[in-house]
């Protein structure tokens, strides 16, 4: 760090899924450029930045919880600065029920933090933002836009990075609060996402995750579109593993899978979410696809890309869904074997469609079914990974193993962990492809011993 820096202290905290770490990592670099230093804990520091999730309600009630704590904090030492953003704040009414119960937040901001951070800052020692008694400020910029290009993100780990390629989601899933708080889509420019990769691979940061609402439908207002980004991605110089999610059935095209088949660097893990088994609820849902459509896609993908990993997300309890419909969310999850699952009961998010639709099962009933599905995805979990014994994978080596201090840990090209054992003299291969023997599989990694060493 350079001398004279400013000794101001900054902890971003994130909540919700890899686009929020990804913001979050850029809001910390704006944070770095301006003189901030990070910390981790919010003790320590002079600036506090929540940036909060709200796709289902538990997440919103831990972030409600997390800054009531901060009340005392904030008590104990008048001059911290604390500020809320994300998509929890974006919607008026939250940021509003927030000014109203933590009337000693400074500012409340939404999803487009990053224009306005350096001036509200400011305007935070001023005194502009914040006068006393009132509460914190509420400034909500419009949702969505074009990603910042100018931001460099202070990123976490050393050898991942999380690249956005897209903002916002124009499909509309009537359970989804996301098309509110981020706004519509909007694709980056393949030069920027390429250019940006390439410095990452100069970097040994080879572990590279794209995200998008739905990369697959990628390029609107560029000239390329997914399958175009992945293939000049694809013949980039140098060994990298690149994966990117999250893929939707109704636009992830089977020409899509014939070049990832082929590809050398591109992940074969597929993050397919299907929501639900049953025609009736996917229709509600408007995900624009039927199960057959679903199980045959997914089984294109597995004849093509024989060592692929599917996993995928599933909301349990969609207003209307019965125990038949149900019931075909459980077959298809057999028919498929997922090697994993997100799972979650639904929750009624305030402005999207299905808020308005009935939802007459009640909550115990919900919470039976989501157990019978943990129970089925789990027994096709414990057993899924079995099926790499005696395989030979290629591994990118990310740090110590987590399952045995004594192994080292990395990411195949699946997506999928591995834990590996080195010989006793060998140099750990920290940031590197290594070729590794699978001896034993786990429900969540596999277990080898390096081979090419
Ligand atoms: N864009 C991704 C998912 C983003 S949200 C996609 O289309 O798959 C991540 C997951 O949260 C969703 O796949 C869904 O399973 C779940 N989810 C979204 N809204 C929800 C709600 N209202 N209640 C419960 N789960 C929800
Ligand atoms: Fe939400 Fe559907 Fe968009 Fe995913 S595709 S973010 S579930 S609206």
């Amino acid at each position: 760090m350079e001398k004279n820096r400013k000794i101001k202290k900054a902890y971003v905290r994130t909540y919700g899924c890899k686009q929020n770490f990804a913001d979050s990592e850029k809001i910390t670099g704006l944070l770095y450029s301006m003189g901030f230093t990070p910390v981790h804990s919010p003790e320590d520091a002079d600036l506090i930045i929540f940036n909060t999730c709200a796709v289902r309600e538990n997440a919103e009630q831990r972030v409600f919880g997390n800054v009531g704590a901060l009340k005392k904090l904030k008590k104990d030492k008048p001059e911290l600065v604390i500020i809320l953003c994300g998509c929890m704040t974006q919607q008026e009414h939250t940021a509003e029920h927030f000014k109203a119960k933590f009337p000693f937040l400074d500012a409340i901001l939404g999803t487009n933090i990053i224009a306005t951070l350096p001036e509200i800052l400011q305007n935070v020692g001023n005194g502009l933002i914040r006068s006393a008694q009132k509460g914190a400020n509420i400034h909500i910029t419009e949702a969505g836009g074009a990603l910042d290009e100018d931001i460099k993100p202070l990123r976490e780990g050393n050898f991942s990075a999380n690249v956005p390629i897209m903002n916002g989601c124009d499909n509309f899933c009537t359970y989804c609060v996301v098309p509110l708080v981020r706004g519509r889509e909007v694709s980056r420019t393949p030069e920027n996402i390429i250019s940006e990769v390439k410095d990452l691979i100069a970097e040994n940061r080879r572990d590279i995750l794209l995200l998008g609402q739905n990369v697959n439908s990628f390029g609107k207002g560029t000239d390329t579109d997914f399958l175009g980004l992945l293939r000049e991605i694809d013949s980039l110089d140098g060994e990298f593993l690149l994966c990117y999610m999250t893929s939707h059935p109704k636009d992830c095209k089977k020409e899509l899978l014939d070049f990832i088949a082929e590809s050398r660097n591109i992940s074969r893990h597929l993050h397919l979410p299907v929501q639900a088994g049953s025609n009736r609820i996917l229709g509600l849902m408007n995900r624009g696809y039927t199960r057959e459509q679903y199980i045959e896609l997914a089984n294109y993908a597995k004849a093509k890309i024989p060592d692929i990993s599917i996993t995928t997300d599933i909301l349990v309890g969609f207003p209307g869904e019965i125990y038949e419909d149900f019931k075909q969310t459980l077959d298809l999850v057999e028919q498929i074997g997922f090697d994993s699952a997100y799972t979650f009961i639904y929750s009624r998010r305030e402005g999207t469609k299905a808020a308005d639709f009935a939802d007459p099962v009640p909550a115990e009933e919900k919470s039976a079914w989501f157990q019978e599905l943990l129970d089925v995805q789990g027994r096709i979990s414990e057993r899924s990974y079995e099926r790499f014994i005696g395989k030979t994978l290629r591994v990118l080596c990310l740090g110590e193993g987590r399952s045995d201090p004594a192994l080292l840990t990395g990411k195949s090209r699946q997506g999928i962990i591995v834990d590996f054992a080195v010989g006793a003299n060998s140099v750990r291969p920290l940031g590197q492809f290594v070729d590794v023997k699978i001896k034993k599989a786990l429900p969540w990694a596999l277990i080898g011993e390096q081979t090419d060493e």
